[in-house]
This record gives C-alpha cells, structure tokens and sequence, in this order.
C-alpha cells in the first residue's frame, strides 16, 4: 500500500468506506500528488485515502470563494460565471418541474449565485456553507438566512425543508454516508433531493482511468481532482445508495444541465448520463 507524503496534513487511512462502512477496501490507483485512491468492494464507491485533515479542509475552503473584504486573492470560480449560472437555472427549474415545493436548502452556496437564481425560479431559499466569513456577507448580500458550522447539526435546529439542492457538494465532504442522511433529516416527508456531481464512470473519465493504470498519461490521475475532492462517484452508485440504503425514490438520473461547448454532448447526455462527465440525480424523501 502506498502511502501519503509524510509532512502533508492527512488523518490517518480509513479502514472503512466513507459512503456504506464497509471494510474491505482495495487499492484503484495513486494520483501525481500521490494521494491514493480507493475502491469499497461492498458498495463500490471510490475515495480518496487517507483524507485531508479538518484544519486543512477549513483553511482551503476558506479561500475558495473569497468573499472576505480586504482579501488580496481575486474571487475565484470553478466554472464560467454564465454557464454557471445556467446550469444551476435549468436545474432550479428541472425541481421546480418535479413538483418541489418553495422552502429550499442551497447547500454549499458560495458566493451565494445560486441563492440568487432561486429566488428568481419562485423559491423561498436559505443557505449552508463552511466559511463563517462568506456566509455572513452572503446573507446580508441576499437577505436570506445563510447557516455556517457543522451541516450535522443543522438538522435538529432548522423546520425540514421541501427541497435541498447540493450542486458540485457531496464530492467535497469527509463522510458523504453521513452527510446524506443528515440531508434527509433536513428534508420533510416527500421532500425532494438534487445532487449534482462529477462523473467519474463517463466514458471520458473511464478512459483516462485506463490510460492512467496504464501509465500513459503524465499527471496520472489528474481528473480525480484530489486537491478537494474526496468521493467520486457514478449514477448508478450514487442512485442506488439513494434507493437502496436511504429508501429514496430516484425520480431523474441524467447528465449535467450545464451548457457544453461540444453541442454532442448535450444530446448525448440526454440519451445517457455516462456520455457526460457530471452528472446529476434527484430523488425523494419517503412520504
Ligand atoms: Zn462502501
């Protein structure tokens, strides 16, 4: 088994999968920070091993969407601002079609766009995210109440929402099981979940895996993303973690809705979510 570099800030490996507890774990690949990647053979999932510690994730996310005021770093995106904002509009409304009612939790909200668009789609949203100092300019930017501190200890203060949108979030946490069940307990009775995330079993990212076992390419592993993110998951995975282990009723599984430069991908993404590298699922809570 290879391991971390030692001086870097990582909790000890896990001995047990981060999405269904399992215990048998095998070793998929190690990337070009040489940060394992590993696969759970009960559930099939895919993580990072061992993680970054708190204070390392505390500190990154921080500056990842800088909205402190004086900060020297410029604000910095993930993605362009307007298919940014497309994507997330077509998903608000995808939602909305879907019957979602107006009370919604945009988790992991960030500069607070996203607020922003679900208010304009007829929602009434609040939001979540990690950094006190954002979330706070976030709420007063908005007027809208935007939570911060531990997602787990949401559930017993906040009223159950009728929606909870987390767009590029549950590839980001420690423990994504947990952070799902603390979603439903946010989530009334028939209460609907959108996920969107990346895809690590499209056909491109497939490839590069191979390419990679292979040894043919030069920073090997570079689509994990490692330097935040931690799971990596699949529809099918993520769907039947939903269905099987939460009771959920998975009601779309499709490619991201964002706009593609390569216009095949959209049609394709249509006809299956593999041709897309992000993927999105939205599932309800049992009545
Ligand atoms: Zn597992």
């Amino acid at each position: 088994m290879t391991t971390a570099p030692a001086a870097a800030p990582y909790d000890p490996p896990r001995t047990a999968c981060i999405l269904c507890h399992g215990t048998q774990l095998r070793e998929v690949l190690v990337d070009y920070r040489g940060h394992r990647i590993d696969c759970c053979r009960r559930c099939g999932v895919w993580f990072m091993n061992p993680q970054y510690t708190d204070a390392h994730l505390a500190a990154f996310y921080s500056g990842y969407i800088n909205l402190h005021p004086g900060g020297d770093e410029p604000v910095r995106f993930r993605t362009r601002q307007d298919v940014r904002e497309k994507g997330k509009s077509r998903a608000l409304a995808l939602l909305r079609s879907l019957g979602a009612g107006r009370r919604i939790l945009m988790v992991g909200c960030g500069d607070g766009l996203e607020i922003r668009l679900a208010k304009a789609a007829g929602f009434e949203p609040e939001g979540y995210d990690v950094d006190a100092v954002t979330t706070t300019n976030v709420a007063r930017q908005e007027g809208v109440p935007v939570h911060c501190g531990s997602f787990h200890a949401l559930a017993g203060k906040l009223v159950p929402f009728d929606a909870l949108f987390l767009d590029q979030v549950i590839e980001h946490p420690k423990d994504p099981g947990a952070y799902l069940q603390t979603c439903a307990a946010l989530l009334q009775p028939g209460g609907l979940l959108y996920l969107g995330t990346p895809n690590l079993g499209s056909l491109s990212n497939r490839l590069k895996t191979l390419a990679d076992r292979l040894g043919l390419r030069g920073k090997k592993g570079r689509h994990f993303n490692t330097k935040h993110h931690l799971t990596f998951f699949t529809p099918h995975l993520l769907s039947r973690h939903l269905k099987e282990q939460m009771g959920f009723e998975v009601l779309r599984v499709r490619g991201s809705l964002k706009p593609q430069q390569n216009p095949l991908v959209t049609v394709l993404g249509r006809l299956h979510a593999n041709f897309d590298s992000s993927f999105l699922v939205i599932a309800r809570k049992p009545r």
